[in-house]
């Protein structure tokens, strides 16, 4: 779904809801849990067989910090919180108050990396469709949107694709948690794409997993060679040697709960998009032959992988940027920078602006230090010129560069939580989410266990 076609079918109506998601990331797996206990009949759209998204077909992780930059604040909280407790208590996340910065679960990185969330995919796949049948969400695996049913400017269900056939989703909000704004784009509202100069957004990656690996050579190889960015020699004297084609600087090795199991994020795919399908197919290709190249030269050169045996690889190529919407505001660079306060605000992060150049091996990181708190406002979440639909996770109404820091899975629960508590308000109160009470959405989010600043407490807590 590139761009709007209409499509005129007489498909059955398969479910009439309240509030239909698609998607079930991050964000998506938030905002179903979230309307559903606010009393919306929610129905919850997934092309795979389970939830997760990036969680779990993309082997992800670990989940970035959820917390302030210098690490002090946890600052997503609610159904994130919840979901990692639920997993740390059957061994299979560690809850990130207890994961510092430089360890070998935030890949050795200080800066931004402090207090990341380490979890077994498995986990999610299972405490996630736990949470979401305990509230009472509907689940509908295996189907697709092919795209949204309109009347003029408002989106009031969904076109489903599955084994079923054609159908029809009857929704009062539909929250599209797409990551790539498919409904939005599908009801032909404004989108952009990738950066405001040329368009280009931020390469693909395939995870894989290796098992086999020596944690104590790892550690110790990394405390000797004291380098700012791991194994950064290591790979230069490859590449000067001809045995490392990959278009990217470092390496991305983060070890997980398992012994001797890591998590890789080092394969690069420039130059191809996430909504044009002969694009993805090239990336999936490109990607696999780079992982078995990885495989080489793990095994080879870096300490601790001499053993290292190709585990898994994701069941999709991960897409870091694509289509976004434009809502009722932009996020920005400044708005981070500055810390600015929004009256709408609905989330707090402190992850940094994290580009992985969108042309060459480089990426950024430092270079634009944002505040230690900054603000996610519910205007960014709603699509300027359509009504009855919201947007969570990496398809908001943000900046190339802002993207880049509020793209990464804490903050998409955030926003996910956020729109979920909106959808249901909006269809309490008989409104346009756009004309929803935002006050109410706070004091229900607060109610809710969200942290949005220190101003702002649940006025229900005595
Ligand atoms: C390579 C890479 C590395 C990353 N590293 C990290 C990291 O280390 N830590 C971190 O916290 N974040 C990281 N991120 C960012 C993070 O994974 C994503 O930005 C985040 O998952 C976005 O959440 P989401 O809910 O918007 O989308 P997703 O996680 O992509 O979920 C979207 C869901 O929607 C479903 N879907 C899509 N279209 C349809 C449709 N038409 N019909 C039905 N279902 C549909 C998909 O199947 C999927 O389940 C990384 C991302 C990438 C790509």
């Amino acid at each position: 779904m590139s761009q709007a076609v209409p499509l005129h079918v007489d498909a059955p109506v398969r479910a009439k809801v309240d509030v239909a998601v698609v998607g079930s990331g991050p964000s998506g797996l938030s905002a179903a849990i979230s309307a559903a206990r606010r009393g919306a009949r929610t129905i919850l759209i997934e092309r795979y067989g389970y939830v997760g998204g990036n969680l779990t077909a993309g082997l992800v992780g670990p989940c970035m910090t959820s917390y302030s930059l210098d690490g002090t604040t946890q600052l997503i909280r609610g159904v994130f919180e919840e979901l990692v407790l639920r997993m740390e208590a059957r061994g299979q996340a560690i809850h990130p108050s207890k994961v510092p910065a430089n360890s070998p679960y935030c890949g050795y990185i200080t800066y931004g990396h402090d207090k990341v969330t380490p979890f077994e995919p498995e986990a999610v796949k299972m405490a996630g469709l736990e949470m979401l049948r305990e509230a009472g969400v509907e689940i509908l695996f295996h189907s697709t949107v092919i795209a949204p049913r309109t009347d003029g400017d408002r989106v009031n269900g969904l076109f489903i694709t599955s084994k079923s056939g054609i159908e029809a989703i009857d929704a009062t909000v539909v929250v599209d948690c797409s990551a790539d704004a498919d409904v939005v784009a599908g009801a032909g509202a404004q989108t952009v794409y990738g950066r405001e100069e040329d368009g280009l957004a931020q390469p693909m990656t395939l995870f894989f997993r290796v098992a086999g690996v020596d944690d104590a050579k790892v550690d110790a190889y990394v405390s000797e060679a004291q380098e700012i960015r791991p194994f950064a020699s290591i790979v230069e004297d490859a590449r000067q040697k001809g045995e490392y084609t990959i278009p990217r600087k470092g390496i991305g090795l983060y070890k997980t709960m398992r012994p001797g199991v890591w998590r890789i994020n080092t394969t690069r795919v420039l130059g191809v998009s996430g909504v044009d399908v002969a694009d993805l197919t090239t990336a999936e290709i490109e990607g696999r032959k780079q992982v078995h190249e990885l495989m080489e030269f793990l095994r080879g050169r870096v300490p601790g992988f001499a053993d290292a045996m190709l585990l898994d690889t994701a069941a999709t190529i991960g897409v870091r940027e694509s289509r976004r919407i434009v809502g009722e505001y932009t996020l920005t660079l400044d708005d981070l920078e500055t810390g600015r306060h929004f009256d709408d605000v609905i989330g707090t992060c402190g992850y940094p602006v994290d580009i992985h150049s969108p042309t060459d091996a480089g990426g950024r990181l430092e270079d634009d230090p944002t505040a230690n708190v900054y603000e996610m406002p519910y205007r960014m979440l709603v699509p300027r010129d359509l009504d009855g639909v919201l947007v969570a996770g990496r398809c908001v109404s943000a900046t190339h560069e802002a993207l880049a820091a509020i793209r990464v899975m804490p903050p998409s629960f955030a926003m996910g939580q956020a729109v979920g508590t909106a959808a249901a308000l909006a269809v309490a109160t008989g409104v346009q989410p756009r004309a929803i009470d935002v006050d109410t959405l706070q004091d229900q989010l607060l109610e809710d266990h969200a942290y949005l600043g220190p101003e702002r407490v649940p006025q229900t807590v005595g």
